[in-house]
C-alpha cells in the first residue's frame, strides 16, 4: 500500500533527488522548532511489504554535539532502523554535524541534504540501513569502498568500524567533494585513521572502483548505476557484499553477496531514490 494513499496531505517529493527509502516520509523542518513528521511505510522485500507501518511525530531539537546525535540514533533505535549496537554508537560518535553544510540547523534530521554539485547527503535512516547491511562486513580488520562517497560520513563511520588493521577507501568523481570530506574527516574522531592511511579518499570514476586495495570485504555505492558496474563486482572479496541501488526513476536497493566459490546471489532491500552514478559532466549539466 502507497503512503500517498494512505496519508496524502504527508507525502510529498523532498526533491530531485533524496537518498532515501521512497515510501519513507514527510519531514517539515521549520527553523525555529524543526517539528518533523515521520512515515514510514516499511521495508520492502521482493515486493513484498514485510513489517510493520507506522506514523510518528515528534518534536526534534537540532540542537549540535552530542545531545542531537544521541536523539538521533534513538530515534533510529526506536524505530528498527538501527539494531546493531556498533552502528549505532559508530553514528554516535561520528558527527553529522561536521559533515552537513555549514550552518545548516538540520544535522542530525531524519531528511537527505544538498551538498552542491547536483549530490545530497544521504538520509540517517539511509546511512543507517546501509551500515546494518554491511556490518558483518566492516569488522575490525577488513577492507571496504565506498563509491560516491560525497560528504564522507559513511566512508568515515566504515573506517571507525574496521580500524586501524583496516582499510577503508572513498571514490567520488568530483574533486571539490573529495576535498570537502577530507576536510570533514580531518575535523572528526576519523582524522587519525586518515593520518595513519587505513582510510584515504580519492578523486575518481567510482564505476571502476578502486583497485589499489581490492579485494573489498564490503563495498557500498552511494548512487543509482543502471546496472551493476562488472569492475565493482570483480572487486568484492569472494564473502563479500555489496550494497547497491540500481535503476533510474525507480530504483531498489539491491543487496549482492558473493560466495567463497565467486557465484553472486542478489535480493532487494527497500525501494530508495538516490542521484544517479553517472558521468561527471553529466551530473554537472545544468549545475
Ligand atoms: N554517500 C554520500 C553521497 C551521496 S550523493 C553522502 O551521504 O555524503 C552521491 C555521490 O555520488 C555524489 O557525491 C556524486 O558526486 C557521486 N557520484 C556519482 N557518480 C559517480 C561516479 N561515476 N564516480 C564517483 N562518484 C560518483
Amino acid at each position: 500500500m502507497r503512503a500517498e494513499v494512505l496519508f496524502p496531505r504527508l507525502t510529498t517529493t523532498y526533491g530531485r533527488f533524496y537518498c532515501a527509502p521512497r515510501r519513507l516520509h514527510r519531514y517539515n523542518n521549520s527553523s525555529s522548532s524543526s517539528q518533523f513528521l515521520k512515515l514510514n511505510l516499511s521495508r520492502f522485500s521482493g515486493g513484498l511489504c514485510l513489517l510493520t507501518a507506522f506514523f510518528h511525530m515528534e518534536q526534534y531539537h537540532s540542537g549540535t554535539g552530542s545531545s542531537g546525535k544521541k536523539a538521533m540514533v534513538e530515534t533510529l533505535e526506536r524505530f528498527g532502523v538501527i539494531s546493531s549496537k556498533r552502528v549505532g554508537q559508530v553514528m554516535e560518535t561520528l558527527d553529522r554535524g561536521l559533515f552537513v553544510p555549514v550552518g545548516s540547523s538540520s544535522a542530525y534530521v531524519d531528511t537527505p541534504m544538498p551538498i552542491g554539485y547536483n549530490a545530497t547527503i544521504s538520509a540517517p535512516h539511509m546511512h543507517a540501513t546501509c551500515l546494518q547491511l554491511l556490518e558483518d562486513k566492516l569488522q575490525p580488520g577488513m577492507r571496504a569502498l565506498d563509491v560516491g562517497s560525497g560528504t564522507g560520513y559513511l566512508t568515515g563511520c566504515f573506517a571507525l568500524m574496521v580500524g586501524d588493521e583496516g582499510r577503508v577507501v572513498g571514490v567520488d568523481h568530483i574533486p571539490e567533494l573529495v576535498d570537502m570530506s577530507i576536510k570533514n574527516i580531518e575535523k572528526s574522531v576519523a582524522a587519525s585513521l586518515l593520518k595513519k592511511g587505513s582510510l584515504s579518499l580519492h578523486v575518481g570514476d567510482g564505476r571502476k572502483g578502486w583497485q589499489e586495495f581490492a579485494p573489498y570485504d564490503a563495498i557500498h555505492v552511494g548512487a543509482a548505476a543502471s546496472k551493476i558496474p562488472q569492475p565493482l563486482l570483480d572487486q568484492l572479496k569472494p564473502g563479500g557484499r555489496m550494497v547497491i541501488p540500481l535503476g533510474t526513476y525507480l530504483q531498489e536497493l539491491k543487496v549482492i553477496d558473493k560466495s567463497e566459490d565467486g557465484s553472486v546471489k542478489v535480493h532487494t532491500e527497500t525501494s530508495v531514490r538516490y542521484v544517479p552514478l553517472t558521468s561527471r559532466d553529466e551530473q554537472l549539466g545544468g549545475f
